[in-house]
């Protein structure tokens, strides 16, 4: 029992995942071929072998920099500031943007004892010191947090001559860009509003 133990417990701490669905998942897999198992497993370590942070952007990536941040017909002149990861492919999929990306990896929240020094600030901050971007695009999730983060920013940005946007209102609160519907999210991002 200790192996089926130790499966649960691993698989309840996923996001979303309680004891119970954990349970669940693991006696589906228990089901499964042994090869279906192995290819699990392999394809888990890969991803906890090769899987790092773009050291340009903190978008995940396999080498040195993303995908992104070597297209040299991306503009970098914008640069759209986001939470996690998960929001750049949804920025992807779901909008028409051509400019460059950075993954904070994070949002400010005091309470999870989560401050500037969590996220990529300093990332940030080295990338306006190159002196390219124009315009930077506050992308936070629609929560009090995403939103405290994204006055921080801004403040931070304040009197630099990089002019400063977030995501057009209207799109719903408390809630995440991973979930916000493609058109939503390319409206906003169309209709963002300048702020500095
Ligand atoms: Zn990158």
């Amino acid at each position: 029992m200790a192996a089926i133990d130790e499966l649960v417990a691993e698989l309840a701490k996923l996001p979303g995942i309680g004891q119970k669905t954990a349970q669940r998942l693991t006696f589906h897999l228990l089901h499964q071929p042994k090869e279906r198992l192995t290819r699990l497993a392999a394809a888990l370590r890969l991803v906890a072998e090769r899987v790092r942070s773009c050291s340009e952007c903190g978008n995940y990536c396999e080498d040195e920099h993303c995908s992104i941040c070597l297209d040299p017909r991306r503009d970098p002149s914008l640069l759209c500031v986001v939470e996690e990861a998960s929001a750049v492919g949804q920025v992807e999929r779901a909008t028409g943007y051509r400019g460059r990306y950075l993954v904070l990896g994070g949002r400010l929240s005091p309470l999870e004892g989560v401050g500037p020094d969590q996220l990529r600030i300093g990332l940030l901050k080295e990338r306006l010191a190159q002196g390219e971007v124009r315009e930077v695009i506050l992308a936070t999730n629609p929560s009090l947090e995403g939103e405290a983060t994204a006055t921080f920013i801004q403040q931070l940005l304040a009197g630099t001559g990089v002019r400063v946007s977030r995501l057009a209102r209207g799109l719903p609160v408390g809630g995440d860009l991973e979930y916000i519907d493609g058109i939503t999210l390319s409206h906003a991002l169309e209709a963002r509003q300048e702020v500095s």
